[in-house]
């Protein structure tokens, strides 16, 4: 089968690597010069940053993307990956993980000390919590089981999840008011949630378990908390995410793909519903049997198909899509290591304990330039190649308004870089004395490097009761994946969702 993959992000490369090692002629239509979306690196003077990711969940072996990236054959391809952790900074104390390891619950017990009002409350968090990796885990192992395999774990499946079904509809607000009394300690488990442009009260309390790992904070912690509950940690790639990318290329062309750079979908034919091919930059027609897109789906659905071959409904939802803003990014090269000051590779500064207000301002325009929080990420701790001899590389990112309220982003930037700049010296002193190098990038940036008139920095804003936009599009032989799709965003979620969906249609095919 011939089949056009349009995009290069995580979801279009996971898509082409299954259809090409299966013996189809794959083409990869990229408008970038690179491939990968926002896996593609930032590159600057012998410097070289990560983009879309810090850390990844889930990809080591017996994990969920690493079992995907496994079954293609990525890790024979140059690519690996380390265990690592993050750390928080609060205005008013820190959860440092300790110098001697002090066992699977440590950081829960830490927290006892510090809220001695909530001993109780995470005791209760840490056994909901333990529910949630377990049935994580059962799903997981349900999705590679066929045959009575299948039926028992779904058995089991259910009679886990029967006591969480009264509080599955809770939002991470209300979930947390369950828990705890102290405002500062339900900011511990729901302060990430800034990264997602959704309000705690507009978040589904359950998946507040699933986005705390405790191994993402000390990655000697145990996977196994118990027989059936196993914690996925948290990796750095060496070299950078694009070794990712890279190795899937690999993949891709040992298997006879084809990649076409610069190379803008300007239309996706239809015809009797059905996709039928593509034009190529308002120039080249080309006829497909299949075709996967990839990119922003507004864009996609609207610009490059076009309504007209739209249902209502899919209109509908594509017009009620709810979408996350963007970063404000700052990439600085520095001529010393900051990561002892920094705590480890990732940590996330938060100056608030209102993340409610704080989300609601940032989607309302206003932009808080660093004030209320900023993440710092030095990629020279597990690679120190990514910066010129003797040089360390870090990245200082804030979440941001797609659009300013008030000016433009080209207008400001540079005044934003100098604030933000000035918020991380307050936490990391005497680190403006060591920028040798600094480089901005705002929305507008991610725009012109993405294709799209929305900078969504991780896709879909995962709202209570809205969904991503199905794989399953209204045109036939037509497919939809990425962090806007039904998987939202996220390299984990998108990498396993996309490999499952792949081989039900190449098993279809056959
Ligand atoms: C700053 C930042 C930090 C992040 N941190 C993490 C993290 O720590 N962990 C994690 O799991 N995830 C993280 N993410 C999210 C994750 O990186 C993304 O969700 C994921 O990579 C998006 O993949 P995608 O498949 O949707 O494609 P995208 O990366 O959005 O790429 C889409 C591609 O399609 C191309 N394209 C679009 N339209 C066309 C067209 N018409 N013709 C040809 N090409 C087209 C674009 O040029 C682009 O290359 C982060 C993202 C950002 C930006």
């Amino acid at each position: 089968m011939k089949i056009a993959i349009v995009g290069s992000g995580i979801g279009g490369l996971i898509a082409a690597a299954y259809f090409a090692t299966n013996g189809h002629d794959v083409h990869i239509f990229e408008q970038y010069h690179r491939l990968g979306g926002v896996l593609a690196p930032y590159e600057s003077k012998g410097y070289k940053w990560d983009l879309g990711q810090l850390l990844i969940e889930g990809l080591g072996q017996g994990e969920p993307s690493g079992d995907v990236l496994q079954e293609l054959g990525v890790f024979k391809k140059g690519f690996s990956v380390l265990k690592d952790d993050r750390r928080y900074v609060f205005p008013d104390f820190s959860i440092d993980k300790p110098e001697e390891y002090q066992g699977p619950r440590w950081r829960i017990e830490k927290l006892k000390e510090l809220f001695p009002e909530d001993a109780k409350g995470l005791d209760k968090y840490y056994k909901y919590y333990t529910r949630l990796i377990e049935l994580l885990t059962i799903g997981y192992r349900l999705g590679w089981s066929k045959g009575l395999k299948a039926f028992l774990w779904k058995v089991v499946l259910y009679a886990k999840l029967l006591p969480l079904i009264p509080k599955s509809k809770w939002s991470a607000k209300r979930m947390m008011d369950y828990f705890f009394t102290s405002k500062k300690l339900k900011c511990v488990f729901i302060s990430i949630l800034a990264d997602f442009f959704t309000q705690p009260s507009n978040f589904l309390g359950l998946g507040v378990f699933a986005l705390n790992p405790e191994p993402s904070f000390d990655k000697r912690m145990p996977a196994h908390i118990n027989r059936l509950a196993q914690q996925f940690y948290h990796y750095s790639i060496p070299g950078g995410i694009s070794m990712m990318v890279d190795a899937l290329e690999k993949v891709i062309t040992d298997s006879g793909g084809k990649i076409h750079l610069n190379s803008l979908v300007t239309q996706i034919h239809v015809k009797d519903n059905s996709a039928t091919g593509i034009t190529i930059n308002e120039a080249d027609n080309l006829d497909f049997d299949l075709v996967i897109a990839n990119g922003g789906a507004r864009e996609i659905f609207y610009d490059v198909i076009s309504r007209d071959y739209l249902t209502p409904e899919f209109i509908e939802h594509l017009d009620t899509l709810p979408l996350m803003d963007g970063v404000f990014m700052v990439h600085l090269g520095l001529d010393y290591d900051p990561s002892p000051l920094t705590g480890g590779v990732c940590t996330y500064y938060y100056n608030t304990y209102d993340f409610e207000d704080g989300i609601a301002l940032a989607k309302a325009g206003e932009y808080h330039g660093g004030k209320e929080g900023f993440v710092t990420h030095v990629p020279t701790t597990h690679t120190p190649s990514m910066a010129p001899a003797n040089h360390y590389a870090m990245t200082v990112y804030t979440i941001c308004p797609d659009i300013l309220q008030e000016g433009s982003w080209e207008s400001v930037k540079e005044r934003y870089t100098d604030v933000l700049i000035a918020y991380l010296e307050e936490k990391v002193p005497g680190i403006s004395e060591h920028i040798v190098m600094r480089t901005v990038m705002t929305p507008d940036d991610f725009k012109q490097r993405l294709h799209v008139k929305h900078f969504a920095f991780g896709g879909l804003a995962p709202e209570i009761g809205k969904s991503g936009i199905p794989f399953i599009t209204c045109i036939e032989n037509l497919y939809y994946v990425g962090a806007q799709s039904q998987t939202g965003g996220g390299i984990n979620r998108i990498i396993t969702e996309t490999a499952n969906l792949t081989k039900k249609l190449l098993e279809n095919l056959q």
